[in-house]
């Protein structure tokens, strides 16, 4: 297993937020996590609407943010 604390690409380091979302959109066995950014544009959704996606995760009480 590789650490999970730092952006594949850009070396940020990760919030819960960002893993979360890794877990959420390529899913909860992956080893290699990406920063907003990163993930955003791997995605081609914008940051906001990342975070947007977030809360609502969270209404449909999705752990993974808490
Ligand atoms: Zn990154």
């Amino acid at each position: 297993m590789s650490k999970s604390g730092k952006c594949h690409q850009c070396e940020t380091n990760l919030d819960k937020i960002a893993v979360g979302l890794n877990k959420k959109f390529l899913g909860r066995n992956i080893t290699r996590f990406y920063c907003l950014t990163c993930l955003s544009n791997y995605l081609e959704i914008s940051v906001e609407d990342l975070l947007a996606k977030v809360e609502d995760f969270k209404a449909q009480g999705c752990k993974l943010f808490d």
